[in-house]
């Protein structure tokens, strides 16, 4: 649209490689020179919350913890406290399925040459739980109960650097914008410039390019979990990246899980929640929380076409 007197809205589309994944911005405004200015500013968070959050960077706050927490109470930033917080709030909300503290199962699988014993995999899930994480509000502080406990923040890293850019991008005054967290998290603000939302493809993830449906997104986060990018091959056999702390196992059954909440942090562990605790469950939650929907895919048996399973009472989960 052309403004007398005004400049023609421009659009960057710009990304950089974080936490294991590509972060794209998409950012309308005015100056391309100032959107540029912000999506450094963006990305500079990010770079900052990764040194925060990552269990791979020994100087993290998080490595540091799983170092030491299990010998003496660790004071965290408010920042990584207030999101420990969340985690372990969001691991009762789904019954455990989202657990922060399955991070040694987690690195047991990704780093294992041959499939674990069952011995092995049990003494591992006995330091599984978030009744063993004790936060201590009163000097922000994290302790273990259990000896060789580790956290992982991989399940919901992705959709707080989404929340923490989106927050950025509002203080420098962009009305538009699309931040995407490789394909775990989009988090858009506004609305896109001729439409009342922002319409987002899901991958066939069968099929790489291929699009199997759609969804409308309006203030609210959009996440997807699955098994198809990333996985462990132990011979010749794929083991999904997600780990049920129920049992220790790579999760098997679905195709992908998305959620669509209006907060990024929830929908991120959410989707993978949906992940392992399956179909009916995820109907049974969604039905209970209105704001919340969801989509399943599955494959009945090897060979089939994918089935998409539109989940909850939302307008935009309808599809479009
Ligand atoms: P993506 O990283 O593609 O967004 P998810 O959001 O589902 O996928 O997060 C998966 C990551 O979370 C794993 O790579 C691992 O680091 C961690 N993780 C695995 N299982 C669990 C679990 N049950 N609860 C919390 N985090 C998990
Ligand atoms: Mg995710």
């Amino acid at each position: 649209m052309l403004h007398s007197g005004m400049s023609v809205d421009t659009m960057i589309r710009i990304s950089r490689a974080f936490m294991g994944c590509e972060f794209e911005l998409v950012l309308t405004g005015a100056e391309k020179a100032y959107l540029t200015d912000a999506a450094e500013e963006a990305f500079e968070l990010v770079r900052r919350l990764e040194e925060d959050l990552s269990v791979f960077i020994p100087t993290s706050e998080i490595a540091e913890v799983n170092a030491l927490a299990d010998q003496h109470p660790v004071i965290v930033s408010p920042r990584v406290f207030r999101l420990l917080q969340k985690a372990a709030e969001l691991s009762a909300e789904t019954e455990g399925a989202f657990d922060i503290t399955a991070g040694a199962l987690v690195k047991l699988w990704s780093s294992a040459e041959s499939v674990p014993n069952q011995d092995a995999l049990d003494a591992v899930r006995a330091t599984t739980g978030m009744q063993f994480v004790h936060l201590n509000e009163r000097n922000n502080s994290v302790e273990f109960t259990k000896p060789g406990m580790r956290i992982d923040l991989g399940a919901i890293g992705k959709g707080f650097a989404a929340a923490e850019v989106v927050q950025v991008l509002r203080d420098a005054r962009i009305e538009t914008a699309l931040v995407a967290a490789g394909t775990s998290t989009l988090y858009p603000l506004g609305f896109p410039p001729d439409a009342d939302a922002w319409t987002v493809g899901v991958r066939n993830p069968l099929m790489n390019n291929e699009r199997l449906t759609t969804v409308k997104i309006r203030d609210q986060a959009f996440s997807t979990s699955g098994s198809h990018e990333r996985f462990v091959e132990i011979d010749g056999v794929r083991y999904s990246h997600i780990i049920d702390p129920m049992t220790g196992w790579p999760v098997k059954g679905l195709l992908l899980a998305c959620a669509l909440v209006d907060d990024p942090i929830e929908s991120d562990a959410l989707s993978t929640a949906f992940f392992i605790n399956g179909l009916e469950w995820t109907r049974a939650y969604c039905q209970a929380r209105g704001d919340v929907g969801a989509i399943i895919v599955t494959q009945e048996q090897p060979g089939d076409d994918p089935v998409v399973h539109r989940i909850g009472t939302l307008q935009d989960i309808g599809g479009a």
